[in-house]
């Protein structure tokens, strides 16, 4: 069954669309990157989709979102405040519990953060930012990650990282990458946005950068 199906449907702000005409269909198990110029709307499609799939799926932000006052610990055990109650919240806030500290840090130790478990995030270099925002992501117990331009503060090593520890924790991946190269390599199937619209969708396989030119020069084929 798809996890997620949109049919003619439009997306935009406040009453004014940004987005139409929408046919999509996303199956569990896909790796999808959206692409398209700053500014075509891939965000918007993102939050849409994001809407759509509820707790199945955990977000990864634009510019990571982190809460500044809060450790490490405190921004990852967020991913699952939705399935705990307000009590063990509010707790763990104060004097968190040894079984949600081992949880956390049984994410953060493969992406080389255990050792900031209690650091503000304020702290943190750009790549750990951006490693505690995907382990957030991750602490989510949804089999699908819906993630906006996660990549584009670190370097390209960083950036492999990220995107196949992605790959391989998430059933499902959906991100918005301004990277073509990137997207090309750790997605599936890319769907490119234009002129309020989706104007490309398919297999990655086989596409060089250039082939998106279309999208990003106006007009030009
Ligand atoms: P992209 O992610 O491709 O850079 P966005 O989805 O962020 O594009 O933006 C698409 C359009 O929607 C732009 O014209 C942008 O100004 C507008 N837009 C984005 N976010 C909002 C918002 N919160 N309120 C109103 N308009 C917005």
């Amino acid at each position: 069954m798809a996890l997620l199906q949109l049919k003619d449907e439009s997306a935009g702000y406040n009453g004014k669309e940004i987005l139409r005409g929408l046919n999509v269909t996303i199956d569990p198990g896909e790796r999808i990157a959206l692409v398209g110029e700053s500014g075509a709307g891939k965000s918007t499609l993102l939050r849409l989709f994001y809407e759509r799939l509820g707790a199945k799926a955990a977000l990864m932000p634009q510019d990571s979102a982190l809460v500044q006052a809060l450790t490490v610990f405190h921004n990852v055990y967020m991913g699952r405040l939705h399935q705990r109650s307000v009590w063990r919240n509010l707790r763990n806030l104060v004097l968190p519990a040894r079984a949600d500290v081992e949880e956390v840090r049984k994410v953060l130790v493969p992406l080389r953060l255990e050792e900031k478990i209690f650091s503000g995030v304020g702290e943190l270099s750009g790549g750990q930012y951006q490693r505690t925002a995907l382990a957030r992501a991750l602490f989510h117990t949804g089999d699908v990650i819906v993630a906006d331009e996660p990549v584009s503060s670190v370097d390209e090593h960083q950036a492999r990282e990220i995107l196949e520890t992605m790959n391989a924790q998430k059933q499902t991946v959906i991100l918005a990458m301004h990277d073509r190269a990137l997207a090309i390599e750790f997605a599936d199937r890319l769907i490119g946005v234009k002129d309020g619209q989706i104007v490309m969708d398919q297999e990655s396989a086989g596409m060089t950068p250039g082939d998106l030119d279309n999208l990003y020069l106006n007009g030009v084929e």
